[in-house]
């Protein structure tokens, strides 16, 4: 990934950009990255200047969540729905474990296998339950060493981060029933698939039932974050273009949560407010928009087909809608989200949205990815690639000479494992080793702009111009190496 955003286009922005790039350097790919904890990043250039309006989703974007002590939550009250319905007492005894998820994995609903893969499918790390699988035993289950990932009716991706609880849960159950070695219940198979279908009812029911939020609410200091600079940020936006609130939850949470983070007059910050928005159908066709009476959290019967009235809140509706209520086109919209199948590809692909996804796991990453001791496994790592270049650089389609590489390659194997430990059981949420996860191909496509946390904003004037570098269709590391020294000295 490239990232170079830092063109001025004035004498604050030429401030920062001398700060930023005096903050620390570190690499990524065979390129050089400015990394900062408030950094914005770019996949494309964009420049605030012409945004006339910004969106936020609600959950995990403005409300950020207390990690673990949420997701905790989420899997004991997932775990105690399995118990409730049927599944064995000892489940109880697990508790949750930050260290295993990683979003954008993907569960093969078959063999029960948690699969960590590229962008085209290929298996990069491979478990079963908590058990992770080398390569003989991937091979009994993928041959090719890759799946079809569009099967969506076998695999299911993990996009979201309320998904975490829900795949722990998964795969502590397939640890316990592959440790008693009892698929067959009675005369009941007890297959992966329906083990998996009981988790997503279970978490259904969580959510339908108002169970989780119920939670959250009666315990706010605990499980949400209250970042003061919310309303700063939100009253500066507001000076300068449309502000709008789209999120799936209902009225009476996002009315608890959003009371709970800019206080009290929450609403003010908003020139439009819509809940129960059903993203991704919020893209499409929506759904019937309507009133929802703020008094009582009750919807209004009927269609709403007025203009805008400030201070009321919708419910469900679509993008199409809310531009016309708000009298912008999509491309005039910065939309904030966490979710990168609902929040961001569909608002990209179907609306022509410039999009902006928050990636919490970014302030692990980065703080990871600094330590002196990745640093130096990753430049033995691109050594060896300009090694293996500079072997095959007098070679071509004539040559008979068959250089041995196996060491080379051996030892590259070793470096990318010991870096992916560095970041938890299934390696860092972006690579393993130099190879991109599904994940990060999905970022780099369709987020323009990515960062921790939607406040990192604030860090920037509203005229400023991210700049993504021209990035070659496909270059030799060795090329990109001699590059790299270039810009470095
Ligand atoms: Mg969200």
């Amino acid at each position: 990934m490239c990232w170079i955003d830092l063109r001025k286009r004035s004498s604050i922005a030429q401030q920062q950009h001398t700060y930023k790039t005096r903050a620390c350097l570190v690499l990524s790919d065979f390129s050089c990255v400015v990394v900062f904890d408030h950094r914005v990043f770019a996949n494309r250039s964009l420049t605030l200047e012409n945004i006339k309006c910004y969106g936020f989703d609600m959950d995990y974007t403005m409300a950020m969540y207390k990690s673990p002590d949420y997701e905790s939550l989420g899997f004991e009250l997932i775990r105690d729905r399995m118990v409730s319905v049927g599944y064995p007492h000892e489940l109880l005894r697990y508790t949750y474990d930050p260290s295993f998820p990683t979003r954008g994995l993907v569960i093969d609903t078959t063999y029960g296998n948690l699969l960590k893969v590229d962008s085209n499918g290929n298996i990069l790390v491979c478990s079963h339950g908590f058990c992770f699988l080398k390569g003989e035993d991937i091979n009994n289950y993928y041959p090719n060493k890759f799946i079809q990932r569009d099967d969506t009716d076998r695999f299911y991706i993990l996009n979201t981060l309320f998904n975490l609880s829900g795949i722990k849960c998964t795969f502590r159950n397939v640890e316990f029933y592959s440790y008693i070695n009892n698929l067959w219940h009675g005369d009941l198979l007890m297959s992966y698939r329906s083990m998996f279908q009981d988790v997503r009812d279970a978490m259904d029911f969580i959510h339908d039932t108002g169970t989780l939020k119920e939670r959250t609410i009666k315990n706010l200091d605990k499980y949400v974050i209250k970042d003061s600079n919310l309303p700063v940020l939100l009253t500066r936006l507001k000076v300068v273009a449309k502000v709008f609130l789209a999120t799936n939850s209902d009225y009476s949470y996002t009315k608890a949560i959003m009371k709970y983070l800019p206080k009290q007059s929450w609403r003010s910050f908003f020139d439009l407010i819509v809940v129960d928005t059903r993203k991704p159908l919020f893209f499409g066709e929506g759904t019937v928009l309507r009133q929802v009476d703020t008094d009582t959290g009750k919807l209004r019967i009927g269609t709403y087909t007025g203009d805008l009235q400030h201070g009321t809140v919708y419910s469900g509706g679509s993008s199409d809608i809310i531009c016309d209520l708000l009298d912008v086109k999509g491309k005039d919209i910065l939309y904030v989200g966490d979710h990168i199948f609902g929040d961001i590809l569909k608002s990209k692909k179907r609306q022509g949205w410039k999009t902006f996804l928050v990636v919490p796991e970014l302030n692990i990453e980065l703080k990871v990815w600094d330590q002196k001791k990745n640093k130096s496994l990753f430049e033995e790592l691109k050594r060896l690639d300009v090694f293996l270049a500079e072997i095959y650089k007098h070679l071509d389609s004539g040559s008979s000479e068959c250089p041995d590489i196996d060491a080379v390659q051996t030892r590259m194997k070793v470096l990318t494992y010991r870096m992916d430990m560095s970041y938890g059981q299934m390696g860092s949420l972006l690579r393993s080793g130099a190879r991109q996860t599904l994940f990060a191909s999905q970022l780099m496509r369709y987020a323009d702009l990515y960062s921790s946390t939607c406040m990192n904003l604030l860090h920037y004037p509203f005229n400023y111009l991210f700049m993504a570098p021209p990035v070659l269709v496909s270059s030799h590391p060795y090329i990109l190496y001699r590059k790299q020294i270039a810009v470095l000295s």
